[in-house]
């Protein structure tokens, strides 16, 4: 990803990709402020939108157009996405603590992670029922809970606990789509039977007795059992209890009530309510600590006790934009003033919609239909981004709107002034030796020399037998997660490795990393390093040593050595592959296509996020499993795409391939991104091999046709192997992990043709 112009001068992190969040990044995305850098740190990808999840329920919309792509929106908004789970947050070094990544530092913190499902205070609650909160999770257990049903001949009883607007909207949109689900199985939609379960005397107790009426009438028309005065106390294995004593057998329990903060804020001493939501003031800080804001349904306005809706959230976007804003500008915080009296729009399952405001209460299919106009348009701010080419404003006027101290002001004027490069363009020692004295790179008895050491080149022992294996790689970065870069740069380089069947042994790192304040290159850098030694020491390889430089781009590279038995014959090669074999590649294609796509606002979260899982994963075990089951010739698919790298094996070989195009495994929304005109800018120096296919002209147009030259990142391996031993090698493969791998081809004798490759359907 290209730096911005300007250093890093102030982090806002934002914690939960909910329906404030989404708000700032759009605005910060319309209008960035230079200098001042977000990041979202989100479980999800896709974060739903709370006014259509019962639509979708009901069936009136698909997974696409109910869900934010926060992928998308961060790349629009120039902000960092970590995915990650927030487990609690060091208030004393300003950190976010994270499940499964390094801390995040923050200047200014913003929580809006919705509500947490208070189950552990109903015995059973926990293990016996479905809940509906958080709402990012809730679509997992609705597709379970559908095909359960589908699945279940004879009568489904569904009990739904939680009388408020988003229990009875959940019910009546269950109940329309599977009765349809069943008539269109050719059963009878009687078979359903649902019961509500309300703690008071009423449903919907919080809107007017108009409203109130409508659903009590709705319900009753609709054959639901409803269950007053019915607080639920115990759930056990298809059954639960009230607080009266009645039972109930029933096949699904949904849980619609009793949400709480999350349990980690506990532990963060931010002053929280008595439901565990962090209590802030009309700017929306945090009352125990200013640089920490909250906004939807995981806040407390002491001074306007909300109610938890989505439609808060939503409102609570600008305000909490506005002041996020300010604070990092050393601008006076605004109060916000939520509405007193708000409509709400709830549906009833069948395009039809009751409105409620305050004493007021109407309805209609077309006031559903009005919902609809409105819950669209809101979603269409966040699908229809364009890449908005921000002229941001000249460094020199940073200072003017950022307070600085006086050592920040003049690490940013160096940053910005452009270091001559006479000191060989190094980071500072300070800003190195202190990123670096943080990480743990595993240490082999065959160093002699290395990192820890003052000295100028890193010693290494090579064991007797054994010969050298040599490899270098370096790439800049194409996602805006330095961890995962770090990852993803040292799996790349061990690949070459793993590909020769040899065991890495120590590695050099050189680096890159854009200038900034002192604390942002190391966290950089920190972070980076982190996931390359935390990849580089799962590979038992030590990093001995490496370089530095400031750069405009953000890139990592290794230099690897590996260690082989000194027999010529354990070295798996590129030209080995022998007439009658089979080709088997481990990973599906698609990585430059995605990533392309990605940068231009094309690609869905959810194809990039599961790109980066594949290209995480190790190609050790792969490599170890093809020579046990005897490959003949193996490669790990970088730059030059699948048929750069199957070149490299024939023409040694001396032989021909023939490549299955249906059989090739494919990346989600690979196929997609390709035929959209998605491009890698080494797409067209691959093309050119093209010549070295006997049938190019007849598969020219075969929409697979492009994702051949796909250049890849950390792809997958490709091997022949006897045809005889495939079948086992691919169960063993798919069994540790490369559940894609497949045979995508065989090799064949050479023949008279200069073009050496066939494509067949
Ligand atoms: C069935 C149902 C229907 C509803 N219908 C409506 C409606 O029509 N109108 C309405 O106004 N309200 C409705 N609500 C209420 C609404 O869902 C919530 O009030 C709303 O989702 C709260 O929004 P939020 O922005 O606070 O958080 P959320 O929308 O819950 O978003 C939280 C985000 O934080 C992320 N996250 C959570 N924990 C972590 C963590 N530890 N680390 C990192 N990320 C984290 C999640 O992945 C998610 O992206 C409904 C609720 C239900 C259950």
């Amino acid at each position: 990803m290209q730096a911005p112009d300007t250093p890093i001068l102030r982090d806002i992190v934002l914690v939960g990709g909910g329906h404030s969040h989404v708000g700032v990044l759009k605005s910060f995305g319309m209008s960035p402020i230079p200098g001042i850098r977000l990041t979202l740190i989100c479980t999800d990808m896709h974060t739903p939108y709370s006014g259509m999840l019962p639509g979708y329920v009901a069936g009136h919309y698909d997974y696409d157009e109910v869900h934010i792509d926060l992928s998308r929106l961060a790349v629009f908004a120039g902000a960092r996405l970590y995915r990650d789970e927030v487990i609690g947050i060091d208030r004393v070094n300003r950190k976010v603590l994270c499940r499964s990544r390094p801390a995040v530092p923050y200047d200014v913190l913003s929580i809006n992670i919705g509500a947490t499902p208070q189950l552990a205070n109903v015995l059973g609650a926990q293990e016996n029922a479905v809940a509906v909160k958080p709402i990012t999770r809730f679509n997992d257990r609705w597709l379970a809970l559908l095909e359960r049903v589908k699945n279940n001949p004879g009568t489904t009883t569904v009990a739904v606990v939680g009388a408020g607007a988003g229990g009875v909207e959940l019910l009546l949109a269950m109940q329309f789509r599977l009765c349809n689900v069943l008539r269109g199985l050719g059963r009878d939609p009687a078979e359903l039977v649902f019961h509500l379960f309300s703690s008071s005397a009423d449903v919907l107790p919080t809107h007017n007795a108009r409203v109130r009426e409508h659903f009590t009438k709705v319900l009753a028309d609709r054959a639901v059992q409803v269950h007053r005065n019915a607080e639920v106390m115990q759930v056990m294995p298809g059954q639960l209890k009230t607080a009266s004593g009645e039972m109930l057998d029933a096949d699904e329990i949904i849980w619609v009530t009793r949400a709480g903060g999350a349990a980690w804020l506990k532990e963060t001493g931010l002053a929280l309510d008595t439901d565990g939501f962090i209590r802030v003031s009309d700017t929306l800080q945090s009352l125990s600590d200013p640089l920490i804001f909250a906004a939807g349904d995981v806040a407390s306005m002491v001074n306007f006790p909300l109610e938890k809706a989505g439609v808060f959230a939503v409102r609570q976007g600008p305000p909490l934009t506005r002041n996020l804003r300010c604070s990092v500008l050393g601008e006076a915080l605004r109060p916000y003033r939520p509405q007193r009296k708000w409509l709400a729009l709830i549906s009833t399952g069948d395009k039809y919609a009751v409105a409620s405001r305050d004493w007021v209460g109407f309805e209609g299919a077309w006031v559903w239909r009005w919902k609809n106009w409105i819950d669209q348009r809101f979603m269409r701010r966040f699908s229809d981004l364009q890449m908005i080419d921000a002229s941001v404003a000249q460094s020199s006027k940073l200072q003017s709107i950022v307070q600085l101290t006086p050592q920040e002001s003049l690490q940013a004027i160096s940053a910005i002034a452009m270091r001559c490069g006479g000191c060989g363009a190094k980071v500072g020692t300070t800003v190195l030796s202190s990123a670096l004295s943080q990480l743990h790179p595993i240490n082999r008895e065959e160093v002699l020399v290395g990192l820890k050491d003052p000295d100028d080149a890193a010693v290494v022992r090579i064991p007797s037998g054994k010969a050298m294996v040599h490899s270098v790689d370096f790439f800049r970065s194409f996602i805006d997660d330095p961890y995962i870069f770090g990852k993803i740069a040292a799996n790349h380089a061990l690949g070459d490795i793993w590909a020769m069947g040899a065991q890495a042994q120590t590695a050099t790192a050189i680096a890159t990393v854009p200038s900034g304040l002192d604390a942002k290159v190391e966290d950089v850098l920190f972070q980076m390093m982190t996931g390359a030694v935390e990849v580089l020491n799962e590979a038992e390889c030590a990093l001995v040593g490496g370089h530095t430089g400031e750069g405009k781009e953000l890139a990592l590279g290794f230099a690897i050595n590996g260690l082989i038995d000194d027999d010529p014959a354990k070295v798996m090669r590129k030209n080995g592959m022998q007439p009658g074999d089979v080709l088997i590649l481990t990973k599906p294609i698609g990585t430059g296509t995605l990533f392309v796509a990605h940068a231009r606002l094309a690609a869905k979260g959810r194809w990039i996020d599961a790109a980066l899982q594949s290209m995480v994963m190790s190609n050790r075990q792969g490599a170890q499993c093809l020579a046990a089951w005897g490959a003949t010739a193996c490669t790990d698919i970088t730059g030059f795409g699948l048929l750069g790298h199957l070149l490299e094996m024939t023409r040694p070989s001396g032989v021909d391939a023939e490549l299955l195009m249906s059989a090739l495994p494919l990346l989600d929304g690979a196929q997609e991104c390709v035929s959209a005109g998605m491009l890698s800018s080494l797409q067209s120096a691959n093309v050119r091999l093209r010549r070295a296919l006997s049938n190019q002209e007849a598969m020219i147009n075969h929409p697979r046709y492009p994702l051949l030259f796909d250049p890849q990142t950390a792809g997958g391996l490709l091997a022949s192997l006897p045809a005889d031993k495939a079948q086992a090698c691919i169960n063993e493969l798919q069994a540790l992990g490369y559940t894609q791998t497949a045979v995508i081809g065989r090799v064949l004798a050479q023949g008279d043709s200069l073009a050496p490759i066939t494509l067949r359907e």
